[in-house]
């Protein structure tokens, strides 16, 4: 079976499925009404909803390369597709949780590492558009050259990978409404980790200024 051929065939599953289950027949009737936000990497090995076995309408997902969140720009001249979903999480459905979720091997940030030293991008160079995005976590991928000849690749970007969705988490602090509801207790923002080998899960404790396996 090839693989267009299997999304139809979990499909037809779904719909069987989809007829008996009245709970999810009626959260079709009912406005969205999420708790949690989770900006996700593109990945296809990541998902948050089978990682949590959240169901239908108690997650909304932003996707995007390496789950970067963009500093607050207002009126910026840019398409802001992940700062649009942002605003309309916190101010229309005034979700509680905001979760910024990294994983291991991310190939946006692998991206990063392997470029980094490069002068700015050329327009007709290949990623034309992956790299100027991953410049929001440029930091993140500053080493020092006795730690790039000790440590291996893998190691480095363990360590850039995490970095980059505390830069996210502070940005993601910028948006004054992020601001406001946090001040307010409303809001809640996190950062994960997610080992796609292992399956394990980690927390950023900010406290402490480290990730943290949740158990
Ligand atoms: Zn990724």
């Amino acid at each position: 079976m090839d693989s267009y051929t299997k999304l139809l065939d979990g499909y037809h599953k779904f719909r069987q499925k989809y007829q008996q289950d009245t709970v999810w027949r009626q959260r079709a009737k009912d406005k969205q009404s999420p708790e949690i936000m989770i900006i996700a990497c593109s990945d296809s090995r990541v998902n948050p909803v089978i990682l949590t076995g959240a169901g239908l309408g108690e997650i909304f997902v932003v996707n995007n390369i390496a789950n970067l969140v963009p500093p607050y720009k207002k009126y910026g001249n840019s398409y802001h597709g992940t700062s649009a979903a942002i605003e309309y999480a916190v101010i229309q459905l005034r979700v509680r949780h905001i979760i910024i979720m990294g994983h291991s091997g991310c190939g946006g940030i692998r991206t990063l590492l392997t470029e980094h030293e490069e002068p700015e991008p050329r327009p007709d160079a290949h990623y034309s558009f992956i790299r100027p995005w991953m410049k929001i976590v440029n930091e993140a991928a500053d080493f020092t050259t006795s730690e790039k000849s000790v440590l291996d690749t893998d190691i480095l970007a363990a360590v850039c990978e995490r970095r980059a969705s505390m830069i996210s988490l502070h940005n993601l602090k910028g948006f004054p409404w992020v601001e406001d509801a946090m001040r307010q207790n409303s809001l809640h923002v996190h950062a994960w980790y997610f080992d796609i080998a292992s399956g394990v899960l980690e927390e950023y404790d900010e406290a402490a200024g480290q990730f943290q396996k949740l158990v």
